[in-house]
């Protein structure tokens, strides 16, 4: 997971000199945060003016699998006499 940019971005530039590994880059809208690159250390984020700086969403979970419920015995006939 890494921190993203959001459509709040005024562009500024600030997030790029503060990432210590160099993962942000401008764009032509936005700065963009290269996933690969990004270490999650939220300095971004703190400097942010546009607060335009998250955390990632982490990917939907899969759901639950059902649990496994054995299935009710049928009767056991009695014999006939
Ligand atoms: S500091 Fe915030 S507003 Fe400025 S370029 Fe980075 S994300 Fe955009
Ligand atoms: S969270 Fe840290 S490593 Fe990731 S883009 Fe922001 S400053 Fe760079």
């Amino acid at each position: 997971m890494s921190y993203q940019i959001d459509d709040k971005c005024i562009n500024c530039g600030m997030c790029a000199g503060e990432c210590p590994v160099t993962a942000i880059k401008g764009g032509a809208e936005k700065h963009e945060i290269n996933p690969q690159i990004c270490i999650d250390c939220g300095a971004c984020a703190a400097i942010c003016p546009a607060n335009a700086i998250s955390p990632a969403k982490a990917p939907a979970k899969p759901a639950a699998a059902p649990a496994l419920v054995p299935a009710k015995a049928a009767p056991i006939a009695k014999p006939k006499k």
